[in-house]
């Protein structure tokens, strides 16, 4: 037997061996996946601005001014005027003194985390914090301490117990990314006060969703001002690539001297950099989009309710099916294919034993007929798979 089949063989029976799907058209309401036209509820474009005309109109001249490729790191000669000009106006989006753009928001979760803590310090984390936070707690060497998700009664024993430390920190989601509820982030604020903390909120899916701006969760909880470290990502509402974190000066001047992997990795493109402006630029000039966005998460959560359907409580873009086995829930997802429904199974891994589940995602764009077409399918489906 060759060296990885046990592996690859152990995956299958298991029924979590994954496969690439190959798409062949833009993430549209409606696009092309292997081979076949499709609705698109998996994106997290969700404000539609990946294919925003107006966004790539911009994006086109960018490329016919700059090329392709940057050319070096941003400390060398990677950083480009635009770069500069993104992480201004994200600094004003959040509210904040200053940010610093990443090439992606893993990365810039790991260069936060192993920059601003270490050995001597605490990290407290809730269980359900995306992959990359949990990389970059183990990467930083700090003490790892995890809470159960969203439990602040939890949250404060441990926090009780964290005063020997040099630095505390509460890293949170914003917005959790395979159940799409909120942290309490007013409640973490005062945790974080009374036991001398620091609070990290990653909100790679309340950024461009949440609040009247749709600045993300600081901005819907009112909480301006009193979180130290918010991290938001381009790659999802945004539709463009890449990750920033958003704070006070002197925070993004230690990051952009010592976090590794900003400084050694090429910076994004000009073309990318140009399309988060654009984007950012276009959903502070029309700001209808998140209203329509928000229309569409109601319509369709309030379908597949009545549906029987049986849907985490979320408060984003993000609508979890829940299914319990892992086989099951990509029966669903196949059978929701044939019906030209793209609804991806999550999977363990990902997510807890015997919660696999449907991660649906709505656009700003989706239009009603895309998806009572969806809701269609997934009442077909429902009477044949459920
Ligand atoms: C997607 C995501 C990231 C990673 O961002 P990328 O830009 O895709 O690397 C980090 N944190 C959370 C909560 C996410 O959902």
């Amino acid at each position: 037997m060759s060296r990885w089949k046990s592996e690859l063989d152990s995956l299958k029976k298991e029924g979590l061996y994954r496969r690439l799907r190959v798409l062949e058209g833009s993430q549209s309401p409606r696009t092309i996946v292997d081979g076949r036209e499709v609705i698109m509820l998996a994106s997290n474009n969700y404000l539609g601005l990946s294919t925003n005309k107006q966004v790539k109109e911009e994006v086109i001249e960018i490329v016919r001014r700059y090329g392709i490729g940057s050319g070096g790191s941003r400390l060398t000669t990677g950083n480009y005027d635009l770069h500069r000009e993104l992480e201004k106006r994200l600094a004003q989006f959040k509210e904040t003194e200053d940010a610093l753009v990443f090439n992606t928001g893993y990365m810039a979760n790991i260069g936060v985390l192993t920059t601003l803590v270490g050995k001597g310090d605490i990290i407290i984390c809730d269980k359900l914090n995306h992959a990359s936070i949990i990389d970059g707690c183990r990467l930083s060497k700090a003490k790892l301490r995890v809470y159960r998700h969203n439990n602040m009664e939890q949250l404060e024993r441990k926090l009780q117990g964290a005063g020997k430390y040099r630095r505390r920190l509460i890293v949170t989601d914003g917005v959790f990314s395979m159940d799409g509820d909120l942290a309490p982030l007013d409640q973490i604020v005062n945790l974080a006060r009374k036991y001398d903390a620091m609070v990290m909120v990653d909100d790679a899916h309340g950024t461009g969703v949440l609040g009247k701006n749709a600045g993300g969760s600081v901005e819907y909880f009112g909480l301006e001002g009193q979180v130290d470290i918010q991290l938001g990502t381009l790659s999802k509402a945004l539709g463009s690539e890449g990750g920033f974190v958003a704070g006070s000066r002197e925070l993004i001047d230690l990051l952009r001297n010592k976090s590794r992997s900003f400084v050694y990795s090429t910076a994004l493109s000009p073309s990318t950099i140009g399309g988060s402006l654009a984007s950012l630029r276009y959903l502070t000039e029309h700001p209808e989009i998140i209203e329509k966005l928000w229309n569409n998460i109601k319509f369709l959560k309030s379908g597949l309710e009545d549906l029987g359907y049986d849907l985490l409580p979320s408060n984003s873009a993000i609508i979890p099916i829940i299914i319990g086995d892992a086989k099951r829930a990509t029966s669903l997802s196949k059978a929701l294919l044939e019906e030209g429904v793209l609804a991806p199974a999550i999977r363990p891994p990902t997510v807890a034993k015997g919660s696999s589940r449907l991660r649906v995602t709505v656009m700003a764009n989706h239009s009603r007929s895309d998806l009572e077409e969806a809701l269609r399918a997934f009442a077909k489906v429902k009477s044949e798979i459920l």
